[in-house]
């Protein structure tokens, strides 16, 4: 029996039968009529909107997978996360990809939220990288996955970019119905941090290797974000680099949910800056300006995915 058969790649072990898709992560696979796997993917394309050390001025070569396997009642990405939007490609395809994005000058190629597939992304790197892709890779995850997932990435992966959304089992559960979230992903980090070592950067200051945590400010939970704040400092102390963002943008689906349903005041996003920068958090950044509006969510129309 196939890994996909009856799943258990994540900390869901929900079982389900990925040909079929009735697994918690939303995404069924396809077989292609040659007999490989195949997997939705939303959008592949220059993305200019993450760190400026990831997105320079060339852009990050991002590749965003359809369905997620946490799924957060928020997703801002909700349109992909539950599986409505992708093109099935196999692995082959997915490896010309990241060279068509390495061609268009992406400075690294930047993996969104692919853990409910990763036996299919290993497989479409161990074809490329270290040989025609020579640009870093990074995996930009919700963390909610096992160190065996994470196995399967040994030596493929450059970058981690990671969330550490709660510390709080109570909000995990409320808002991404996974209470086991601060352990599983506290499990995640530290081997993402194991695989990585501690940041390193080029000439011109991009990232070439490291992990960066990423923490979204949520209304309403500042005790909670400045918990994260701690526990990721005291851990890992001026090795990492910790993005504190206040882009929670409330979605027509989150629109009856108490909190959930107003951006995060400015007094909010500030009193968790200054309690990192009491801390002593240097090694991090914050988002400038007002909460972002939607229009940091790109079109999932299917750019880049198909052969021209
Ligand atoms: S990856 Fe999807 S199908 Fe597999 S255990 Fe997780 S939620 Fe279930």
């Amino acid at each position: 029996m196939e890994w996909y058969n009856q799943c258990s790649l994540c900390p869901r072990k929900c079982g389900a039968d990925r040909l079929t898709g009735s697994g918690a992560c939303h995404t069924k696979l396809n077989i292609s009529p040659e007999g490989e796997l195949m997997i939705p993917v939303a959008r592949a394309a220059l993305h200019f909107w993450e760190e400026p050390c990831i997105s320079g001025s060339a852009g990050s070569g991002a590749v965003f997978f359809s369905g997620c396997s946490l799924g957060c009642v928020f997703c801002q990405n909700g349109h992909i996360s539950s599986g409505e939007s992708g093109v099935y490609i196999t692995a082959s395809r997915l490896s010309d990809i990241f060279l068509e994005l390495q061609a268009q000058g992406a400075l690294n190629i930047n993996l969104v939220t692919a853990d409910h597939v990763i036996p299919i992304v290993a497989d479409a790197l161990k074809r490329v990288r270290g040989k025609s892709l020579t640009i870093p890779v990074l995996l930009n995850t919700s963390s909610y996955l096992t160190v065996h997932q994470l196995r399967l990435l040994e030596g493929l992966v450059d970058i981690f970019l990671p969330d550490l959304k709660y510390t709080s089992a109570l909000i995990a559960k409320r808002f991404s119905h996974a209470p086991d979230y601060p352990e599983v992903a506290k499990a995640a980090i530290a081997e993402m941090y194991r695989q990585s070592g501690p940041c390193v950067f080029d000439a011109d200051g991009h990232i070439t290797r490291g992990t960066i945590v990423r923490h979204l400010v949520m209304p309403g939970c500042t005790a909670d974000s400045k918990s994260v704040v701690r526990y990721l400092y005291e851990t890992y102390g001026d090795n990492i680099y910790i993005s504190i963002m206040n882009q929670y943008t409330p979605m027509d689906w989150v629109s009856d949910i108490p909190l959930l349903n107003r951006r995060v005041r400015h007094s909010e996003y500030e009193s968790v800056i200054d309690y990192a920068l009491s801390l002593g958090v240097t090694n991090g950044f914050r988002q400038e300006g007002a909460a972002a509006s939607s229009s940091f969510v790109p079109p999932f129309d299917h750019t880049g995915v198909l052969p021209h």
